[in-house]
């Protein structure tokens, strides 16, 4: 028989060092514990010190300080006040010495000459009392640390000012944080156990079409879930939140119910509502502005040619020199309210997005720059251009406004231009580089805006509407448009366009 004691110290303490080393070896050879040895009292307590011992055999008889004084002071310190002492004794083997043992506080009173394997027998079952204490105390610690980290996880769910809700695989609610309580002016008490759907302003709205068991599968797929919707204070009021929710697993990773955060998103609806309805005021203006501007400037024009052709010869020099600008304002004035009128449309009642090829849309805005193209001896390259799903007429006049730009934008060398595109996991990044004047940076942000020119139309011809279509169309297909530029080096300009995942099925890209 043998004890598997690892990691544990046996501090035997005896005068008599024949006994000593003789009760070292039995113990060395019997368990695997470290055996150290002290042959006085006043040894065995400054050992005690730099230990912690699993067992001490102690000799009552000796010198100086006996077995009992020994164990006396051991109690008086907090380290070794309950370490197990078994007392060994040649001479006192008497009732009376032994009870004093007991009473001193000592857990076995043994005499001389001592059965081995008895003793050993005693020595393992304390050896085993020890290892067993020691991960119990382990254990303790651990479990101490998990509920600190609990209870610290718990302070910050509580300080997050928005509400975090948990569920079980019903959807009953199982915990319910101080943000909840102030989104939903409900108490944890009077949260915690109900549905969670009793929050939802109507049912349909809860979750949208998910039910519960749903709501998991596809979070199971999809990692998570988020959606708006509108829920209902105590108080009956209405709001719109931001929910997203994830599941809840417990240590052993089975899925044990849900865990949703939800944002009061009521102010951002409003702005956004509001956003839209003047949006949509701004641009009914515009387009009404803009085609019943069209009727009279068209008038004016027509008779400022009228006059001129009619009764020039009637008038002098100067006067038609004034018809000529007139006539010349009325143009520029009529092509503004058309591109105006351009401006306001897009968005507006279009078209499904559809399939398109970016080298079609290159090609189509290509054809239509023909003269230009030509005109200037532009080259025009590109790397293989993506399939996408958008709207191919109002695609192409984004192109045709980008490259029709770089080529106008130039200044005594012939254009060079390149269009490159880039996958980025969601999105296509497509960019016009060219050879131009560029900009400077500081109205890389306004050229966007309508009207917006750097220059007089005397040197370039426009009406600074191009860019501002091309950034609403953009926008239309879920992208963003900007510029990098260094002036007198040339500009890239940048777009990008959803991906839309149904293409990669088809074998597009
Ligand atoms: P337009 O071309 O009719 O002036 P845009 O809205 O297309 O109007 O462009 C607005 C302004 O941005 C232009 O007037 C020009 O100053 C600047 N710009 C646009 N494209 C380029 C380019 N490729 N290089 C340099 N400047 C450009």
């Amino acid at each position: 028989m043998f004890c598997e004691t690892s990691d544990v110290n046996i501090l035997i303490v005896d005068d008599n060092y024949k006994s000593l080393f003789a009760l070292e070896k039995f113990l060395k050879k019997k368990c695997d514990a470290t055996i150290i040895k002290a042959s006085s009292g006043n040894e065995a307590l400054t050992t005690m010190l730099n230990h912690d011992f699993a067992l001490i055999i102690l000799d009552v008889q000796m010198p100086d300080m006996d077995g009992y004084e020994v164990l006396e002071i051991m109690r008086t310190n907090e380290a070794t006040s309950s370490t197990p002492v078994i007392f060994l004794t040649a001479v006192y083997n008497d009732d009376e010495h032994s009870f004093k043992g007991y009473k001193a506080g000592a857990v076995d009173f043994i005499f001389k000459p001592v059965n081995e394997e008895v003793l050993f027998c005693k020595v393992k079952v304390f050896l085993e009392l020890y290892q067993k204490r020691l991960a119990l105390q382990k254990e303790i610690e651990t479990r101490k640390k998990i509920e600190q980290r609990l209870k610290w996880q718990a302070q910050i769910i509580d300080q997050i000012h928005d509400a975090v809700i948990s569920t079980d695989l019903d959807g009953v609610i199982t915990a319910w944080n101080k943000g909840a309580e102030r989104m939903f002016l409900y108490s944890e008490k009077e949260a915690v156990g109900k549905h969670v759907s009793f929050l939802c302003a109507n049912f349909d709205d809860c979750y949208t079409s998910l039910s519960f068991p749903g709501l998991i599968e596809h979070i199971k797929e999809h990692g998570h879930y988020s959606a708006e919707g509108i829920r209902r204070k105590k108080d009956g009021k209405c709001f719109h939140v931001h929910i997203s929710v994830s599941l809840l697993r417990n240590m052993d990773g089975d899925v044990i119910g849900t865990v949703g955060y939800s944002i009061d998103i009521s102010k951002r609806k409003k702005v956004e509502s509001e956003l839209a309805r003047s949006n949509l005021d701004l641009k009914q203006f515009a387009h009404l502005a803009s085609h019943d501007l069209q009727e009279p400037i068209r008038m004016v024009g027509s008779y400022l040619e009228l006059l001129k052709k009619k009764h020039a010869h009637l008038l002098d020099d100067e006067a038609n020199e004034f018809i000529e600008y007139a006539v010349d304002g009325s143009k520029r004035m009529k092509n503004l309210i058309r591109d105006l009128l351009e401006y306001s449309q897009v968005g507006k009642g279009s078209k499904e997005f559809e399939k398109t090829d970016c080298l079609e849309v290159l090609c189509d805005a290509l054809d239509n720059l023909k003269v230009a193209i030509e005109e200037k001896g532009a080259i025009i390259t590109h790397d293989p251009l993506p399939v996408i799903m958008g709207d191919k007429v109002k695609l192409v006049q984004v192109f045709q406004n980008l490259i029709g730009n770089a080529i106008k934008f130039t200044k005594d060398k012939p254009p060079r231009i390149h269009i490159s595109s880039e996958f980025r996991g969601n999105e296509w990044l497509l960019s016009f580089k060219d050879n131009g004047i560029g900009i400077e940076d500081k109205y890389k942000e306004s050229i966007f805006t309508a009207f917006k020119r750097l220059h007089g139309k005397g040197v370039y011809p426009g009406s600074g509407i191009g860019l501002a279509i091309c950034k609403k169309t953009v926008m239309h297909h879920g992208g963003r448009i900007w510029i990098h530029s260094e002036v007198n080096k040339g500009s890239t300009f940048y777009l990008t366009i959803q991906h839309d995942k149904a293409l990669d099925s088809k074998g597009d890209n």
